[in-house]
């Protein structure tokens, strides 16, 4: 009997309390059962029943609208023709396109459409002309969410922008839709945060109906649009069903979606159990430097340490004087903390480290401080840039306490996959540190930035009791 328990406990966390579904080829793609069973703590967060059978009965349509199937091939007959066959409404999708923007915009934007292909029964495909492929394992079982490569409008939709005819917000604009308008066979949604207000409107209610009769959506965004969907009121019906903790939404559905290929997920194992595994606990320490010029600061040194001290993540240092020994003499706590650098810039990690070695701390706890990369520069699209931004997103949402930096999308990622409510650093000014230097994040969730505040939403934006604005950015809205 005990056994049986713990094989279907050992079941139930690896395919994450039912979120993922058991079947897949393991060897192909290690990272997506072995996660959270070997290297994760399970989530104290457990998905619903009624997501668990949505994302089911999602995986099916996906199987039976996907590339290489005949309802594809009918679709996307649609497109040529331009027009919307009233026979063929079985299938709708959503083609979330790669922008320019660094891998935390992409997945924040990639989770949302997804969240909207969920809630509208669409199907999403994703544009694999970016390194994509080389990042994340297929998510659906027995089919692909990569769109194929001669997608009809594949050779147009880099240029897809605000001016595109077939921009909604664009059609809005030129009054071009009225309640006789025959619907297109593609619509391009601009959801980047350079948008307007016209485009902005893609999250009224009443813009949905004529958008639901259009088979084909182009989605370009590097927003984080989930909140604004729970303001749709016909959404959020489902959304309480299927969320009911409301600040899991980011946590479930990338841990549904992104399972590292074998390839970056060696490099998160092997940084893990070389440096990790032994440590009673690990702090993960995001530094996003956004300043131009962008590299090694003083005051963004003496901010983390001034955060972490503050917030007791990292102990102060020993009095001068005191010796590694005496130190862990007269102190019982013989922990070692790892704490997991990620950042462009290596310099932090190097000062963090040698400021530990020289002298021990108060506490006489150990302090290891490790970094894997360490690239410089931003190299979107260069696939081992993008592969160890990777890594060092997963090896971040390994560790059991998180900082991160205002307003970086890398960090959203990493805290949000991990569960954790992160320590936000304040973004300095004129280079000085902040005072205080870093905020206990509201909730884990990503905040949306460029959230439309003055439309159709305002007023509930204002009144609902689980959006809030986010953190030191009034500008933005997070589900917390
Ligand atoms: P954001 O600009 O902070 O919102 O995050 P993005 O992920 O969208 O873009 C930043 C890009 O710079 C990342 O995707 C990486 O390519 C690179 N980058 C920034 N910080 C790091 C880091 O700590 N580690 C690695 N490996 N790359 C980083």
């Amino acid at each position: 009997h005990l056994l049986r328990s713990s094989e279907s406990e050992t079941s139930h966390d690896k395919l994450i309390g039912g979120l993922l579904k058991a079947g897949f080829d393991e060897g192909s793609c290690v990272s997506r059962y072995t996660t959270s069973l070997l290297y994760r703590k399970p989530s104290p967060y457990k998905p619903s029943p009624y997501l668990v059978s949505k994302l089911r009965r999602y995986e099916k349509l996906h199987k039976r609208c996907g590339p290489g199937t005949e309802a594809y091939k009918r679709a996307t007959e649609q497109l040529d023709e331009n027009q919307v066959r009233s026979s063929d409404k079985e299938c709708r999708y959503v083609v979330w396109v790669a922008t320019e923007y660094g891998l935390g915009n992409r997945i924040i934007s990639l989770v949302s459409s997804f969240l909207y292909a969920l809630l509208t029964d669409r199907v999403i495909l994703v544009d694999q002309r970016k390194d994509i492929s080389d990042l994340f394992c297929e998510p659906f079982p027995d089919t692909s969410w990569l769109l194929p490569l001669d997608f009809p409008l594949m050779g147009q939709i880099d240029s897809y922008y605000k001016e595109y005819s077939l921009c909604y917000g664009t059609m809005l604009k030129n009054h071009a839709i009225n309640s006789t308008t025959t619907p297109p066979s593609h619509l391009y949604i601009h959801l980047l945060h350079d948008y307007r207000d016209v485009d902005k409107m893609f999250y009224c209610e009443a813009n949905q109906a004529f958008i639901k009769s259009v088979p084909w959506l182009v989605v370009k965004s590097n927003l984080y649009f989930a909140p604004s969907l729970w303001l749709i009121p016909s959404f959020q019906t489902k959304l309480i069903k299927l969320f009911p903790q409301k600040d899991t939404v980011f946590h479930h559905l990338s841990r549904y979606l992104f399972h590292p290929t074998n390839q970056v997920w060696d490099m998160v194992t092997s940084t893990y159990n070389a440096n990790l595994s032994k440590a009673d606990e690990v702090l993960g320490l995001q530094i996003r430097v956004f300043s131009t010029p962008s590299g090694y600061f003083q005051h963004v040194m003496d901010q983390i340490v001034s955060c972490t001290q503050r917030e007791k993540l990292l102990p102060e240092l020993a009095t001068n004087g005191s010796s590694h020994s005496q130190v862990m003499n007269t102190t019982r706590s013989k922990k070692l903390k790892a704490v997991l650098v990620a950042s462009l810039h290596p310099e932090y990690s190097d000062e963090l480290s040698k400021m530990f070695s020289e002298r021990p701390s108060s506490t006489g706890e150990m302090i290891q401080v490790y970094q894997p990369s360490g690239e410089r520069v931003q190299q979107t699209d260069e696939k081992l840039h993008d592969q160890k931004a990777l890594a060092d997103i997963y090896l971040l949402s390994l560790s059991v306490n998180i900082v991160t930096t205002e307003r970086s999308t890398f960090g959203y990622v990493a805290h949000g996959l991990g569960g954790l409510k992160p320590w936000i650093l304040y973004e300095p000014k004129n280079r000085k540190v902040p005072d205080p230097p870093c905020v206990r994040a509201l909730s884990m969730e990503p905040c949306f930035i460029r959230a439309p505040l003055h439309g159709c939403q305002a007023k509930k934006i204002k009144t609902t009791p689980f959006i809030k604005h986010c953190e030191n950015w009034n500008l933005g809205i997070k589900l917390v």
